[in-house]
């Protein structure tokens, strides 16, 4: 999927016919090795779970500014999918329950570089401290992975009908806990990829029968070869099959909620507002600092959407936030040091200088090593490829800091 520019053009045959964005790849690339990869200009995704635009055009007001969950998020492709999809007044809250999971997809909200979006780190269950929050939830549940025998085929071993039972039941706890955060006419997408119907249609019927909810159908076209299901209950479903459709095994089925949950009330108990001198210090870095409000999280100063700033402060009180908005960086005296997010964020400011770099020497800042450039300006320089940001550089006048983020290099050598 591709935000914007249209990085990997000589491989892109075919668009994919149920999102904007998304195209078929002609062969698969070392994505490691291509720049723009992690300058966040694409996102490698399957096809099938594309679906979730379609979904969503069909039963969302996608202009209207949502509060949208991506509840399982990791590593972040509905997620990037969501942001170019949700209108920039939206706010996204982008949720991994698994530690080890987290970072992969801050580092993809990161590249994608959106403002609008928090990463959570919590378990379903936090999110009843929610109550009617959410317009729009999106459920990608851990299941038995049935769909991707084709592409994982050590992933048939590790199958089992016991396996499937345990995640019949996980995906009914995960959808108990999370329904009460859910708006009045708020609504819920499923998605497995799984061929279990236990987990697939067995899900919509146990929906159907224990909270209020009115199954959504889907307008199909006949060429994407997408099946049809209907569940007992009349809860309706969409498969697909790898030998039918241009993608691998996918489940998807959407709900709207129709009993009225309790209004949340979150207090936030502590200020989390940034000094005046900070918001001095960062307010060359970005533009449009009107749209924004700077906020603390320890000595980390983000700038969230100014029509959300209140939300997120209340959230970081009761959920584990992660990251929020765009971090701009953190002051050492009156100065910002500019975080990497800053970098590949649409926030950063036109008037910063910048080197742009060939593709050899980006791969060379890309692994942290000694690069050939000395820019006419001394301090923070953008490094830039192709006219996207890859990180920062320090210009000390006798020599050039590397400031890419140790734990993104890349490690590839060739
Ligand atoms: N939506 C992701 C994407 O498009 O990149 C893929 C999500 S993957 C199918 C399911 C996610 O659910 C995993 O990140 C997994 O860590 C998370 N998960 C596992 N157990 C969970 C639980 N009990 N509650 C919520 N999420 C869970």
């Amino acid at each position: 999927m591709v935000k914007g520019v249209d990085p990997v053009r000589e491989l892109q045959e075919q668009a994919v016919p149920w999102c904007s964005n998304g195209y078929y790849l002609s062969r698969r690339p070392s994505f490691t090795l291509d720049p723009l990869f992690h300058a966040g200009a694409y996102y490698v995704q399957e096809a099938s779970s594309m679906f979730l635009e379609t979904v969503c055009k069909q039963t969302v007001s996608l202009e209207a500014p949502l509060l949208a969950l991506d509840l399982c998020a990791a590593p972040g492709g509905k997620s990037t999918l969501l942001q170019s999809i949700l209108s920039a007044d939206s706010l996204l809250i982008s949720n991994e329950v698994i530690q080890s999971r987290v970072h992969v997809l801050k580092e993809n909200v990161i590249k994608w570089g959106g403002s609008n979006v928090v990463v959570t780190h919590n378990d379903p269950r936090d999110f009843q401290q929610c109550s009617g929050l959410f317009d729009l939830m999106v459920v990608d549940a851990p299941c038995s992975g049935s769909g991707l025998f084709r592409r994982d085929p050590e992933a048939i071993s590790e199958w089992s009908l016991s396996n499937v039972q345990l995640c019949f039941q996980r995906q009914q706890r995960i959808l108990a806990d999370a329904w009460e955060s859910l708006k009045e006419n708020g609504v819920l997408i499923y998605s497995t990829c799984s061929f279990s119907s236990d987990e697939n249609e067995g899900i919509l019927d146990w929906l159907l029968t224990t909270m209020d909810a009115e199954s959504l159908r889907i307008r199909l076209d006949e060429s994407w070869k997408i099946e049809e299901v209907q569940s007992i209950k009349g809860g309706w479903g969409y498969r697909f099959w790898p030998h039918k459709v241009m993608g691998e095994g996918f489940f998807i089925a959407a709900f709207r909620k129709r009993s009225t949950p309790a209004a949340t009330r979150i207090r936030s108990k502590q200020s989390f507002a940034a000094s005046r001198a900070e918001i001095a210090g960062v307010s060359k870095w970005i533009r449009s600092l009107d749209a924004f409000e700077l906020v603390k999280q320890g000595q980390n100063i983000a700038a969230v959407p100014v029509r959300w700033a209140a939300l997120i402060q209340q959230l970081m009180d009761v959920l584990k936030v992660r990251y929020a908005g765009v971090e701009t960086g953190m002051m050492a005296k009156n100065d910002l040091i500019p975080d990497h997010a800053l970098a590949l964020s649409h926030l950063i400011s036109d008037s910063i200088p910048f080197v742009e770099l060939d593709r050899d020497t980006a791969l060379e800042y890309l692994r942290k090593n000694e690069i050939p450039v000395m820019p006419s300006q001394k301090g923070w320089v953008l490094v830039r490829y192709e006219g996207l940001s890859l990180g920062w550089m320090k210009h000390l006048g006798n020599r050039i800091n590397n400031y890419y983020p140790k734990e993104y290099r890349i490690l590839m050598s060739k």
